[in-house]
């Protein structure tokens, strides 16, 4: 049966004279099924809307995490006869699907280990629908250890000048992997809605470090200035209210963590004391074994980098296409340098 891979507006769509499949789509369009890979906001449809289809493949981590936040993906599916969802090692949950033994659609994807995320797992494959965040060779991430080091030696020199650190990352994915990663750092006290989130990993069987919310320890009057502490927060702009105010009463300082810290201008742009480039996605080395051991025929590429990394793999003999549009102004995944939206997703 022959495939077509294409775009229908942003939503990418795999088809044959038998079914037609959206792959993470964000907005309507008739189908027989629907695969939502993970629960990152982008890759969710509308909190209102259904999918106009008859089956929708997920994960229950996904499905789970996206209620937490809002989203109903209704009844979904795991297994169905012709598809395969196989361990992305993105987030908690986040899947690839395989397709008819032929196509492979990765989400987002990262092939490291990281604390309790296993790395993806990587089926050899015809076609290959790849995400391409950081497709491009100066995005390479150091090892986890080495990220790990350098937070630690920054927090430890603080806690003896007595100042609190604010560690920063996307609330869903990254701040449960921080919880866990300084878990051995007292006292640490996680932001209300990253607590609600570290919660819902906890049902789903990650033994997460229980802390308490800094919202409700400040009105215990557990935080005073002097006394150093860490607190798991959002990441977000060193000039948000939030952030000034801790810096007023505590004068704590903030570590960022994000894939785009490769880049030397983000921690600026971001306002941030300091920015470690940890990331829940491949690097562009990573994307290159990935693309090595899956062994595609034909490649399509898909967020961030997406034309370059495409035109790199069409420079080394590959058949490469990068799905992009131009009317695609989704910014998630978009290099926040080159762009007036931060993307939080990272
Ligand atoms: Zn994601
Ligand atoms: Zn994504």
């Amino acid at each position: 049966m022959q495939w077509t891979i294409d775009l229908f507006d942003t939503n990418i769509v795999a088809r044959n004279s038998h079914k037609t499949i959206l792959l993470d789509p964000h907005r309507k369009q008739q189908s027989d099924f629907v695969f939502v890979s993970h629960a990152h906001t982008d890759h969710l449809y509308s909190k209102k809307g259904g999918y106009l289809t008859s089956v929708t493949l997920a994960s229950k981590e996904t499905s789970r995490i996206a209620r937490e936040r809002g989203y109903s993906l209704g009844d979904i599916i795991q297994e169905h006869s012709g598809f395969e969802l196989l361990h992305s090692g993105h987030i908690l949950g986040s899947k690839g699907l395989v397709i008819d033994e032929e196509i492979f659609y990765t989400g987002d994807l990262s092939t490291r280990s990281r604390s309790f995320m296993q790395p993806a797992v990587l089926p050899q494959i015809e076609t290959l629908i790849i995400e391409s965040t950081f497709g491009r060779p100066e995005y390479m991430f150091p090892a986890i250890s080495e990220i790990v080091h350098s937070a630690n030696k920054i927090i430890s020199d603080c806690y003896n000048r007595g100042i609190p650190v604010v560690l920063m990352g996307y609330q869903l994915g990254k701040a449960q992997l921080l919880t866990e990663l300084f878990r051995h750092w007292e006292p640490m006290y996680v932001y209300d809605s990253i607590d609600r989130i570290n919660c819902v990993y906890r049902d789903l069987g990650i033994d997460l470090k229980q802390a308490s919310t800094f919202q409700g320890a400040e009105k215990a009057g557990k935080i005073k200035k002097g006394i150093p502490w860490i607190l798991i927060s959002p990441l977000t702009h060193g000039r948000s209210k939030f952030v000034r105010e801790l810096k007023i009463r505590y004068n704590a300082i903030t570590i960022g963590f994000s894939g785009w810290a490769v880049n030397s201008r983000y921690k600026y742009m971001m306002g941030l004391d300091y920015a470690l480039p940890m990331s829940d996605h491949c690097d562009f080395t990573e994307l290159l074994a990935v693309v090595n051991k899956c062994k595609p025929k034909k490649i399509y590429t898909f967020h961030g980098f997406a034309r370059e990394f495409a035109t790199i793999l069409k420079n080394m003999g590959f058949e490469a296409y990068a799905l992009v549009k131009s009317t695609n102004v989704k910014a998630a995944h978009s290099n926040p340098m080159g762009n007036s939206r931060l993307d939080p997703y990272l």
